[in-house]
């Protein structure tokens, strides 16, 4: 499933939560234009995607929920789980850590790197804190593959750097400056001011 475009990726983990909302309020079939309705896109997409990993629905009754949930799982997620590092324990790293853990089980911060000493040797929502400077040896030790950027943007590349040579393989940026990592790395940038001005743009102009 390695050629799956990184687009469907992303789908199906959206697909995922809504089903399982869908599951917990006892629903068991969902029909391709119900998911399109949720994610705001085509059924077509969602076929498209859904047929890409193989699966195929009833036209009577739709996707089963809870087959569609687990086939999702068997292609994004890894069976002992992968470990995180959230790197700058600031307002945006703590809000992180403190969001995601307890929500995923299969992905779970393991570690908060920081330069500021204030930061270092505390607990963060059940997640240690250290120094920077142990960024190689804490990745190795706690079998550490995903790091997320909240350092202040000007760091960013910097830390981007860190992490590639302390064989990091994947790396989620939170900050508004864009990083360079080698073709490897799976990096994901995700600037909210970015993504808001936008939202921004479109409230005015409509
Ligand atoms: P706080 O008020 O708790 O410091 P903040 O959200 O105002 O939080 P930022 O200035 O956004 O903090 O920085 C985010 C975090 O990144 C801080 O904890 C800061 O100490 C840390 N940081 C800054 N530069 C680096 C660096 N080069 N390496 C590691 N951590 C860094």
């Amino acid at each position: 499933m390695k050629h799956l475009p990184h687009k469907t990726i992303e789908r199906l983990s959206q697909y995922r939560r809504a089903l399982l909302i869908c599951a917990a309020k006892g629903k068991t079939h969902i029909f391709s234009h119900e998911i399109a309705k949720i994610q705001h896109i085509t059924p077509v997409q969602v076929r498209r995607d859904i047929m890409l990993i193989g699966y195929t629905g009833t036209l009577r009754k739709g996707y089963n929920i809870q087959e569609l949930i687990d086939l999702i799982g068997d292609i994004i997620d890894t069976k002992e789980g992968l470990n995180v590092a959230v790197v700058g324990i600031g307002n945006l790293g703590r809000a992180m850590i403190n969001y995601f853990n307890g929500k995923r089980t299969k992905l779970s911060i393991v570690a908060g790197f920081d330069s500021n000493p204030d930061k270092i040797d505390r607990i963060y929502s059940g997640v240690k804190g250290y120094h920077i400077d142990r960024l190689a040896e804490i990745i190795k030790e706690e079998n550490i593959s995903i790091a997320i950027i909240t350092v202040p943007a000007g760091a960013a590349p910097e830390i981007a750097d860190k992490l590639v040579n302390a064989g990091i393989k994947g790396i989620l940026n939170y900050t508004p400056k864009p990083v360079q990592v080698p073709s490897h790395i799976y990096l994901e940038e995700y600037d909210m001011i970015t993504s808001l001005e936008k939202v921004a743009f479109f409230v005015k102009t409509h």
